[in-house]
């Protein structure tokens, strides 16, 4: 181990600090890592890991990019922070260029804020606003799709899966939503117009009461790993256009190429009235959210009264976060990273084709640079997670879900490594299941 390295005191970790989603009293393990570079973790007992986590779908470049460090250094250097009310700069100029023009066409109104939930917050607060600005104030619930998530947050946590999701705890608490069922038309199967039945008819029932529709767009992530076809976007897209409600488009995880496109509304060919994005945007480097408007929304809304959109995160345009971000979207414009996402694509087909034979497994499905295998019964996610780092490679199964996103850096011998590791690792289990 470097000298230089500092020892990680995991006792004191286990009695002080929560992790996410654990109980104080008998917490998850947690691996203590050193350092990380490229596709590689390395934990403090000097064992490597290939990550196929992409920390939670934002370590697009990898780890320790010379690019993005330089970044943040020289950002640093000029100015780590300053307050967004009554100042502006010119990472923050930038970044607002760059997404506007990467972004489908007619979103050119940004708002930046912390994280993905708080993207989530904001985007449902504009379509309020949006639709008390027009006098239709008694439209404030929001609509949404089984199976989805959006976050920890309040709001976001009440369009997630009410059932499957992680917050059920909270039903009853939460603001009522509306949900329809989650598309069953799988990506890449036949279009059947019976799927978005149930959403048509669920917002024209209750149109009155519906500002906005907010969904992932294509891939459900954290709910369930699924993919559904693109024509239920389309659809959506159009009724909701004609019931005069906004289309929220959630591509905090699917955005910056992850499913094969830039952003997973373009499967469609659609523009959603918001967009949120986050994760990825930094380059995994450290929590940054924005949302996009459509001019139509941010007018009508600068139009209302109140006229302001009341909304001001201390850490508003972090310079840093912007900084880090351009370095990462130059990095995309540079190196367009569709061609290797399609590669990956393929290694994840070939590599994880042999689970779909196995009796534990019910489907393996890939888009982009995703790869899901999903069990008959849920997984012991201790237990395999250390017969993963055993294997050499960082994965986090969740509930039936054993899954990797990895970053785009990843070498097809990487891949090759990852995909047989979680074959077997699944295979045993799958075994062991009978
Ligand atoms: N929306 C989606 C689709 C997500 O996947 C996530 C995070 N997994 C969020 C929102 C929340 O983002 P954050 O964790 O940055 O608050």
């Amino acid at each position: 181990m470097d000298p230089k390295q500092q020892r990680v005191d995991t006792a004191f970790d286990r009695d002080h600090i929560w992790h996410p989603y654990t109980s104080m009293i008998r917490p998850l393990p947690v691996y203590p890592v050193v350092s990380a570079r490229g596709v590689w973790l390395e934990l403090e007992d000097g064992r490597r890991l290939i990550d196929g986590m992409s920390s939670w779908w934002c370590a697009v470049h990898g780890y320790n990019h010379p690019v993005l460090n330089r970044a943040l250094r020289e950002q640093s250097e000029r100015m780590a922070h300053v307050m967004f009310g009554g100042l502006t700069h010119a990472p923050a100029v930038e970044l607002a260029r760059r997404l506007v023009a990467m972004t489908p066409e007619g979103l050119d109104r940004v708002f930046f804020c912390d994280s993905g939930s708080v993207a989530v917050e904001v985007a449902v607060k504009m379509a309020l606003q949006y639709m008390h600005a027009r006098g239709e104030g008694g439209r404030n619930r929001i609509a949404t799709i089984r199976g989805g998530y959006h976050g920890d947050t309040w709001h976001a946590m009440s369009v997630c899966d009410p059932v499957g999701g992680m917050h059920s705890l909270y039903t009853g608490r939460l603001p009522i939503q509306f949900f329809a069922p989650r598309p069953s038309v799988r990506f890449g199967g036949e279009w059947d117009e019976a799927d978005f039945a149930p959403m048509a008819a669920l917002l024209e029932e209750h149109r009155d009461r519906i500002a906005a529709v907010i969904l992932e767009p294509v891939v459900q992530g954290a709910g369930g790993m699924w993919f559904y076809h693109p024509d239920y976007l389309r659809r959506l897209r159009e009724k909701c256009s004609e019931l005069g409600m906004l289309l929220i488009a959630d591509e905090i995880a699917t955005g910056f190429g992850r499913t094969g496109r830039m952003f997973a509304s373009e499967w469609a060919g659609i523009t959603p009235d918001i967009l949120c994005v986050g994760k990825a945007i930094t380059g995994g480097y450290m929590s940054f959210a924005a949302v996009l408007a459509t001019g139509g929304v941010a007018d009508t809304i600068s139009s209302g009264d109140p006229a302001e959109f009341m909304h001001g995160p201390t850490f508003m345009g972090n310079p840093l976060a912007c900084a880090v971000a351009n370095a990462s979207l130059e990095l995309l414009a540079e190196h367009p990273p569709l061609e290797r996402i399609a590669q990956i694509e393929q290694g994840l087909r070939r590599g994880l084709a042999p689970a779909s034979g196995l009796p534990g497994v019910a489907d393996v499905r890939v888009l982009g640079a995703i790869g899901v295998v999903e069990m008959r019964r849920p997984v012991e996610m201790a237990s395999m997670q250390r017969r993963f780092v055993e294997r050499g490679v960082w994965v986090r199964p969740f509930g039936r879900l054993v899954y990797v996103m990895p970053p785009y850096i990843i070498t097809d011998d990487e891949l090759a490594r990852l995909t047989s590791a979680l074959v077997d690792v699944v295979s045993a289990e799958s075994g062991s299941e009978g």
